[in-house]
């Protein structure tokens, strides 16, 4: 059996805390995408979190690129890298609903199993539920995504 380490501020063990901590340490999506359509950033001063996040869409208004860059914690810098692994083919309406769905099941809510099985690959984040204080952590980059993609919809709004 290998051993996890700990990582820095949140111990996590097993199979979720394994694909954490791999994201943590292997960030995925780190590229810049060039001339992207939707350009956001946060900042959590609680514990130094920030985030910016890059997406351009194809043609039929899906995710063609994403690139996410985290400084922080480690369930931040995990968590922007594991949100750019499933946007990647969405459409803004798919992401607005995931993003939603991801945040009632990180704030503990009872979701129904076909919701729950949406979230896919974002569901090791769970195990984060344990740690009230980083679940902010954890939405940090889905607060990015919604602010984002509203400040798209207003500029293209805009232009008509
Ligand atoms: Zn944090």
């Amino acid at each position: 059996m290998p051993q996890v380490p700990d990582i820095p501020d949140v111990p996590l063990e097993g199979l979720y805390g394994e694909v954490i901590i791999d994201h943590y340490r292997n960030p995925r999506h780190r590229s810049p995408v060039p001339d992207a359509d939707i350009e956001a950033e946060e900042f959590n001063p609680f514990c130094g979190d920030a985030v910016a996040l890059q997406l351009k869409l194809d043609a039929t208004g899906r995710v063609a690129q994403v690139a996410s860059h985290a400084q922080g914690c480690s369930i931040i810098q995990a968590s922007a890298s594991m949100m750019a692994e499933v946007v990647e083919g969405k459409t803004l309406d798919e992401l607005g609903r995931l993003a939603q769905t991801f945040r009632e099941m990180m704030q503990g809510k009872a979701l129904p199993e076909d919701e729950l099985a949406q979230l896919g690959q974002l569901e090791p984040l769970r195990a984060v539920r344990r740690y009230p204080v980083r679940v902010k952590c954890v939405l940090l980059p889905w607060t990015a995504l919604e602010e984002g993609m509203q400040d798209f919809r207003g500029r293209r709004g805009a232009e008509g």
